[in-house]
């Protein structure tokens, strides 16, 4: 990943020591090796060079970018222990745009300042891992967490969905896919009657998962992945 990469000149990035050992020992890649660049929204091929005791790389060619989608945004329950990680890497990997960790009123974690602040830094760190785990040229965006009536204040897209435990709900396979989307999911607890109220008074249309109560994080993947499914179908 190049951003945030000193330029030393026009085309020729410095590498990290983070990324020089990552090339090195784990791709085994030597002076002369061509390498992937991410730069946001671009992929570029470029060699690498040794400059002193560091390692640079130098422009090549453009390479096309695969990775463009549908804009989602992700309004997530935060969950506890590690589960809340495995939803930012699962639905990164998927491809949304933007993630909004919500505290809900059922949710079994409670994020003080310091704790969120320090959260919140490990939680940018996974989505760039992920990001660059699955040659994605963009990251998702990661808002601080916040209640559900918050969340309804950001700048939202007008198709709004929200998984819910509801049988009568439209199943998700019902529904044309807009290319602009938000889709929020519950925590452990689900969601309050105080909250699902608010998400219907703020037009999010229930969906429907199936018969059984999925684990938060599966529920996040399954409505992401609709959206991208969709979106290229
Ligand atoms: N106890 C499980 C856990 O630990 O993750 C279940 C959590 S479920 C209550 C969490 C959220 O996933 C719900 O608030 C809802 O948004 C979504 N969900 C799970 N199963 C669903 C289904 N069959 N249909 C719609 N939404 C579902």
């Amino acid at each position: 990943r190049l951003e945030g990469c000193p330029l030393l000149e026009e085309g020729l990035w410095l590498l990290s020591e983070e990324e020089a050992h990552h090339l090195m020992t784990v791709r085994h890649s030597r002076e002369g090796s061509f390498v992937e660049g991410l730069l946001p929204g671009r992929i570029v091929l470029t060699r690498l060079e040794r400059r002193g005791e560091k390692w640079a790389v130098r422009f090549v060619e453009e390479l096309s970018a695969s990775d463009e989608g549908p804009e989602i945004v992700l309004l997530a329950g935060l969950l506890k222990g590690d589960s809340f990680d495995l939803l930012l890497r699962q639905v990164t990997e998927i491809g949304v745009s933007r993630i909004v960790p919500l505290c809900c009123d059922h949710s079994v974690v409670r994020l003080d300042d310091g704790k969120a602040e320090k959260k919140l830094a490990r939680w940018r760190k996974i989505v760039q891992e992920e990001s660059k785990q699955c040659r994605s040229s963009t990251i998702p965006l990661l808002d601080r967490p916040c209640s559900v009536e918050q969340a309804l204040t950001l700048d939202l897209p007008s198709s709004r969905f929200v998984a819910a435990i509801d049988a009568s709900a439209p199943p998700l396979a019902s529904l044309d896919v807009p290319s602009s989307l938000v889709l929020a999911v519950g925590p452990e607890g689900d969601w309050s009657a105080g909250e699902e109220s608010c998400l219907r008074g703020a037009s999010f249309l229930p969906v429907y998962l199936g018969h059984r109560i999925l684990r938060a994080f599966t529920a996040a993947a399954v409505v992401s992945s609709w959206a991208v499914q969709g979106w290229l179908g």
